[in-house]
């Protein structure tokens, strides 16, 4: 594999971004994905965007404006960061972890390059469990990292359409169809 031509000017990009009048959602760009996939996201999330990830392999957060709000189940309970500018934190894989951007934040993402045979996980958790510290999966899809973001936003939709996916079968709350389609 080639070696990148050149660097990338991320204080460049900071101030293009920042300048921007209109943000759209979850904009993310690679810059390169050569044993490092590396990536630039932009806030906001839609609002209430409930999903959780599972990835197969650890991830670096490196925030550079605004803030990465990052909750994850760490085995016991859920615990929530909040990663400011300048700061920088690495999860490791197969943590489950919920990321919520706002508006006019920008975070670099370092993930290593999956291969084919990878699968990462969607999943929602019953918040009404969550209160308890008690991780209960309302529903769970296991997915090829290909075509990432179509497969999240087909997987999202599916979730939000079907009340069954969204009831919990330990406290029958069900979870709320308004969680941020993408
Ligand atoms: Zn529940």
């Amino acid at each position: 594999m080639k070696p990148p031509t050149e660097s990338f000017d991320i204080q460049a990009f900071l101030a293009l971004s920042q300048a921007a009048a209109e943000h759209p959602l979850m904009n993310h760009r690679t810059l390169w994905d050569n044993g490092f996939l590396v990536r630039l996201f932009d806030g906001p999330t839609t609002p209430g965007r409930a999903d959780f990830h599972i990835n197969q392999v650890p991830e670096l957060f490196y925030q550079l404006a605004g803030t990465l709000d990052l909750r994850l189940w760490d085995g016991e309970r859920f615990v929530d960061h909040c990663i400011g500018p300048g700061e920088v934190y690495s999860l490791p894989a197969l943590v489950p972890h919920r990321n919520r951007r706002p508006e006019g934040s920008v975070g670099l993402v370092v993930h290593v390059t999956r291969t084919p045979e990878q699968t990462d996980a969607i999943l929602w958790y019953c918040e009404a469990c969550a209160e308890q510290h008690t991780a209960t999966v309302l529903h769970r899809v296991d997915y090829s990292v290909n075509a990432l973001r179509e497969n999240l936003r087909t997987h999202i939709r599916a979730f939000l359409a079907d009340s069954e996916q969204r009831t919990c079968g330990v406290c029958g709350t069900v979870a709320s169809a308004e969680q941020g389609a993408m």
